[in-house]
């Protein structure tokens, strides 16, 4: 899990509360948009997501469903080469979500 996709660099990173969405731009021109509610509930951490499930994609459906809430001062972190670490308006940040798996949960692919 924990090394860059391969060729893969991630340039870019907005984080647009008005359309509640996260953006990440690639070197080979993808963009992908996450609904930040749904990338909350994503979250991989163990606290979240369970021993079990923390190394599985979440259901793309997490992305479709109505967000629950507003998100407004979310910020993201860099982990170093191994992904993004979120902090959320609820004070979590246990999550770091690996440039991997940000790239293969895309919902705009
Ligand atoms: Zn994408
Ligand atoms: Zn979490």
């Amino acid at each position: 899990m924990h090394q860059p996709v391969d060729g893969l660099v991630c340039t870019r990173i907005t984080i647009d509360s008005d359309s509640q969405t996260l953006s990440l731009l690639w070197n080979d021109g993808h963009l992908c948009i996450f609904p930040l509610d749904g990338l909350r509930r994503a979250c991989p951490c163990a606290g979240c997501q369970g021993h079990e499930k923390m190394h599985e994609l979440p259901d793309p459906e997490i992305f479709r469903v109505p967000a629950l809430m507003r998100w407004e001062k979310v910020k993201a972190e860099i982990a170093g080469s191994v992904g993004l670490r979120l902090h959320w308006d609820d004070g979590h940040n246990s999550g770091i979500y690996t440039w991997k798996r940000l790239r293969a949960m895309c919902p705009s692919d």
